[in-house]
C-alpha cells in the first residue's frame, strides 16, 4: 500500500508529519468541560508531560471556541508545543470558527447536513478556512452516527462505514485539500477492524492516499477496555493500516497513553513480545511468556505492571489470529504472574475478539467536555451490577447528544441527560426519560429483569 502522508501545523512552528510508515502518533482527548479553561489547560499539560502528541478537546458551543482560543494561548504562553485537535459535532459553522483556532479539526460527517448537496457546501466553507489557516481535518466517522443517506442504502455495516469515508474523501480530492485524516471508529472491534480493511481497499482502487486514525470507540475501561483497543488496532498496524491511535478509556486519559505507546513503539519495530514458545493444535494455542518487560506506568486499576505487560504482549501477539479464525483459544502461561490472571487474561481476549462471551459486552464513552455526570463511577457500578447478565450488550454514555446515536447496538443504554437526569434506552427508543441520577441503575435492573 502506498503510504500516506499529511502535515499537522505545530503551534510553536514547525509540522508534526502523520503517516509516511512512521510510528503511530499518539493522542488523546481531555474529559474536562472546555469552558473551564483552569482544568483543560492543567489537563493538556498533563497529557502532554505523559507523552501525547496530539490533544483534542470537545467544542459543542460557540462559546468554547472562545475557551478553546484561550487554550491555545495558555498552551503556547506555557511553551507546550502539542498541537490541538477540535472536535466538532452537529455545526459546521463551529467547526469553521474552530479551524481559525486550533491545528486541526475534527468533524462527524454523519451530524453534517443530510442533503448531499448542502452538506458538500459546508464543507467547502470548512476547507476554505482550512486552507487559510493552515489547519487540518479529521473526517470522523462513527459507526452509531452514520446519517440517514448512508444508512438507509448500506445499514449500519462496515460496508457503509466505507462508503461513507469514501463520499467524504472524494469530495475533499474534488476541493484539492489533502490536509485530510479520516477514522472508522466502532465500539465492536469487528465492525472496526472490517471498516478499515474496506476503506484501505476502496482508497487503493481509487489512488486515494490519507492517513488513517485508529480507534475503538466506548471501549469502557479497565482490562477489557484495554484489551478491546489493543487487539483491534493491533490487527491493522500489523497489516500496515493506521498512522495515528487513540486508545480511548472511561478513566482518566493520561491512562490511555501507555497502551498507545505500547502499541506504537511496538508495531515500530521498538518493543518486543516476551512470548518464549508457542504450540498449537487444533485451534488451540499455548504461548508460554518469559522475561516480561512491565513498565510501571502500564499498572492499572488492581492490574499489576508484570500482568498489564503479558496483557499487552498477548493481545499483540492473538489478537490478529483470532480475528481471522486462524485460532480459536489461546491457553497462556507465564510464572511471573498468577495464573488466575492468565485465565482471566484468556476470556478477554476471546471476548475483545468476539469469538466468545463471558460476561456482558459493555459500550462505554470516555467522556468528553459533554459529560454531564460522574461518568467512571456509575459505569464502575453499572458494570458491578450487572456482571451475570453474559452476552448482554449495556452502554454507559456520558451525554445525550451523541449517546443514543452513538452507542449502536446496545441492548440497553444509561445516558445522562445533565441537570441529575438519566434517560434510560431499550435499543433505539428511550423507554424512560429525566430519571433521577440516584435511581437510575436500579430502574435500569428493574426493567432488564422484567423483560
Ligand atoms: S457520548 Fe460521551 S464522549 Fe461522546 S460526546 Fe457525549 S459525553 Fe462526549
Amino acid at each position: 500500500m502506498k503510504s500516506a502522508e499529511t502535515l499537522i501545523r505545530r503551534p510553536l512552528g514547525g509540522y508534526l508529519t502523520l503517516g509516511g510508515n512512521r510510528p503511530a502518533l499518539v493522542q488523546t482527548m481531555c474529559n474536562t468541560h472546555t469552558s473551564d479553561v483552569e482544568a483543560s489547560v492543567a489537563q493538556c499539560l498533563e497529557l502532554a508531560s505523559a507523552g501525547a502528541e496530539m490533544i483534542r478537546l470537545t467544542v459543542p458551543a460557540p462559546s468554547d471556541v472562545t475557551a478553546l482560543a484561550t487554550i491555545r494561548r495558555r498552551l503556547v504562553e506555557a511553551g507546550c508545543n502539542v498541537p490541538l485537535v477540535a472536535d466538532v459535532h452537529f455545526s459546521s459553522d463551529i467547526a469553521i470558527e474552530a479551524a481559525k483556532v486550533v491545528e486541526k479539526v475534527r468533524i462527524n460527517p454523519g451530524n453534517f447536513h443530510p442533503d448531499f448537496e448542502k452538506a458538500r457546501e459546508q464543507l467547502a466553507r470548512l476547507i476554505g478556512v482550512c486552507r487559510e489557516y493552515d489547519t487540518a481535518l479529521r473526517i470522523g466517522l462513527n459507526h452509531g452516527s452514520l446519517g440517514k443517506r448512508i444508512t438507509e442504502r448500506y445499514g449500519n455495516t462496515p460496508a457503509g462505514m466505507k462508503e461513507a469515508a469514501m463520499e467524504w474523501l472524494r469530495m475533499c480530492r474534488e476541493l484539492d485539500f489533502d490536509r485530510v485524516v479520516v477514522s472508522l471508529k466502532a465500539s465492536n472491534t469487528r465492525v472496526m477492524t472490517d471498516a478499515y480493511r474496506l476503506l484501505r481497499d476502496a482508497m487503493e482502487t481509487e489512488d486515494m492516499h490519507y492517513p488513517l486514525h485508529l480507534g475503538v470507540t466506548e471501549a469502557g475501561n479497565g482490562l477489557s477496555g484495554r484489551i478491546k483497543s489493543c487487539v483491534a488496532i493491533s490487527t491493522l498496524l500489523e497489516e500496515g493500516i493506521g498512522d495515528t491511535i487513540r486508545v480511548s478509556l472511561t478513566e482518566n486519559p493520561a491512562a490511555e497513553l501507555p497502551v498507545a505507546r505500547y502499541l506504537s513503539e511496538r508495531y515500530a519495530g521498538r518493543k518486543k513480545s516476551a512470548l518464549r514458545d508457542c504450540q498449537t493444535r487444533d485451534g488451540i494455542a499455548t504461548a508460554r511468556y518469559e522475561g516480561l518487560r512491565p513498565d510501571a506506568s502500564q499498572a492499572f486499576d488492581g492490574v499489576s505492571a508484570p500482568e498489564a505487560a503479558l496483557m499487552l504482549d498477548a493481545a499483540c501477539d492473538f489478537g490478529k489470529a483470532l480475528f481471522d479464525r486462524r485460532l480459536d483459544e489461546v491457553k497462556l502461561d507465564c510464572e511471573e504472574v498468577p495464573a488466575a490472571f492468565c485465565r482471566l487474561l484468556e476470556d478477554e481476549l476471546l471476548q475483545a475478539c468476539r469469538r466468545r462471551f463471558y460476561k456482558p459486552e459493555y459500550v462505554a464513552c470516555p467522556g468528553c467536555g459533554r459529560t454531564m455526570y460522574n461518568l467512571e463511577a456509575t459505569f464502575n457500578e453499572v458494570q458491578r451490577r450487572t456482571a451475570h447478565l453474559k452476552g448482554m450488550v449495556i452502554a454507559v454514555m456520558g451525554c445525550i447528544v451523541n449517546g443514543p446515536g452513538e452507542m449502536a447496538d446496545a441492548d440497553w443504554g444509561y445516558v445522562g441527560e445533565g441537570g441529575g437526569k438519566v434517560s434510560i434506552y431499550k435499543g433505539k427508543e428511550a423507554v424512560r426519560r429525566h430519571v433521577p441520577e440516584k435511581e437510575a441503575i436500579d430502574l435500569l435492573l428493574q426493567l432488564i429483569s422484567s423483560e
